[in-house]
């Protein structure tokens, strides 16, 4: 376990503010407490738990008043920490606040490293891993949507969640570890198939949820979607049609663009940022090369890519060159200025897409845009809506993902008759990814590594 001192910190930002909160934790929480705290009216009973006192901090040395303040003691377990948690709620003011941690820290306490309180926390079974870990989410959330999925995970529903799996698994575990304990009652061959479907069905909810980890990600920094095409296709135009915005400098002369122009939308409350690259082509110039192989790496990162070529010519060589290089990326071909005579091949063009789906639109009279988006949106997060459970978390996408992959394993062992140890030993490592999610089990630095990303007073 660990060692049980009482340790403090500021538990409110740095700077000045209407009210601070100095967080005291363990044993000597209640008695420092009364050292340095006096009740208005000389009450000077017993503390109640739960509740809030008026008073004042006083130096017990000099005698002198420091600052008038509310007094908030939760014995153990009912606290934050699980151990007896004293808060004093001050004034803001930067070094009121410091002072009073100074005479917290004199009567005994110690100054808390980052994250210790909720490490306390987790340690006394409070939260489980997974819980301690989304208080940070939930500290850091920038918009509405991280903030729902960090506070239900603080509230437990990851947790929830991967329990009942582990149920599940520990399930299947007993019938496999049945057969080595038993070896005359072989596992027959119509029982490793039932197991075998058990851990394929099982193995099918892990993997859902480790797809969810993009979905969340998409969620919260944005899609990537990069806009290729051969110069004077368009894309500076279908950029600005779709921020609805004249930002970039629409020119007739191929080979302006020359930097990689971001922009964002919002695709029906996905935010998508938008990279409008220089155009994709050969080129003997200097500073318009950098442009050009700056937009290759680009299409490599995007989440998805939007091909766009000129219906009212032919597909060139370039255009053929562009579709290559995105052939295995997600991504829609468009065919831009529909407002002009078709002059290109959709049959071509088709066999060239690889199976991307075929948007055409007029950027200069902005139609079809509402199908790009559309096409877009869905092409990003999948037809279906949003998943039950949103992975935020990449340890958490990390041990799942051990879990799944073994529960392969488990599947060719079974379906190929191997003997009963090698699954449950893989069982037991499908086991392990799902109970370091929570927790179960972590190593000491496992857990240093976690907690040292909160702030202090955590
Ligand atoms: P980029 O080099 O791919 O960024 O292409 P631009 O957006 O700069 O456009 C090149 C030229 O094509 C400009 O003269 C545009 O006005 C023109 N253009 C862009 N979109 C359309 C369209 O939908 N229809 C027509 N007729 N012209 C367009």
């Amino acid at each position: 376990m660990y060692r049980e001192d009482t340790i403090a910190a500021v538990a409110t930002p740095a700077g000045e503010g209407g009210v601070a909160i100095v967080r005291v934790s363990g044993p000597d929480a209640e008695r420092i407490a009364r050292e340095i705290f006096s009740r208005s009216g000389g009450r000077n009973g017993a503390l109640r738990s739960h509740t809030l006192h008026h008073g004042v901090v006083r130096d017990p040395k000099s005698g002198a008043i420091l600052d008038e303040a509310l007094l908030a003691l939760m014995r153990k377990p009912r606290s934050y920490t699980g151990e007896d948690v004293v808060e004093l709620h001050c004034h803001g003011g930067r070094f009121l606040v410091r002072q009073i941690l100074e005479l917290v820290l004199s009567r005994g306490a110690r100054h808390a490293e980052p994250g210790e309180f909720t490490k306390r926390a987790f340690l006394n079974g409070r939260v489980d891993l997974a819980q301690a870990e989304a208080v940070l989410d939930l500290i850091r959330a920038r918009t509405d949507q991280g903030l729902r999925l960090a506070l239900g995970q603080v509230r437990g529903e990851l947790s929830k969640w991967i329990s009942e799996l582990r149920e599940e698994l520990v399930g299947i575990l007993v019938q496999v570890e049945a057969a080595i304990d038993f070896p005359e009652e072989e596992v027959e061959l119509l029982q490793r198939e039932e197991l075998a479907d058990k851990t394929e069905a099982l193995r099918e909810k892990i993997s859902a949820i480790v797809a969810s980890y993009e979905w969340g990600r998409l969620f919260r920094e944005g899609a990537r979607v990069c806009i290729a095409g051969r110069p004077n296709v368009g894309k500076s135009s279908l950029l600005n049609a779709l921020v609805g915005e004249e930002r970039v400098i629409v020119t007739p002369v191929p080979g302006t663009t020359r930097d990689v122009i971001e922009e964002s939308v919002n695709l029906g409350g996905l935010p998508v940022v938008l990279w409008d690259t220089a155009g994709i082509r050969r080129t003997d110039d200097e500073v318009e090369r950098i442009g050009v192989d700056f937009s290759l790496k680009r299409l490599e990162e995007a989440d998805a890519v939007i091909v766009l070529v000129d219906g009212s010519a032919a597909l060139s060589e370039e255009d053929f060159s562009i579709l290559g290089a995105a052939r295995r990326k997600k991504g829609l071909v468009v065919v831009n200025k529909n407002d002009l005579p078709i002059a290109l091949t959709i049959a071509e063009l088709e066999s060239a897409g690889s199976g991307k789906e075929l948007i055409s639109i007029s950027a200069r009279e902005r139609k079809g845009l509402e199908k790009l988006q559309l096409g877009l949106r869905s092409l990003l997060l999948g037809e279906q809506g949003e998943p039950p459970m949103v992975l935020t978390n990449i340890r958490h996408k990390a041990s799942l993902q051990r879990a799944e992959q073994a529960l392969s394993e488990v599947m060719d062992s079974l379906r190929q008759a191997l003997p009963p140890e090698l699954v449950a030993a893989d069982l037991q490592r499908a086991r392990e990814g799902l109970e370091e999610v929570i927790g179960v089990v972590s190593s000491e630095e496992l857990l240093e590594r976690i907690f040292s990303q909160f702030c202090i007073g955590k």
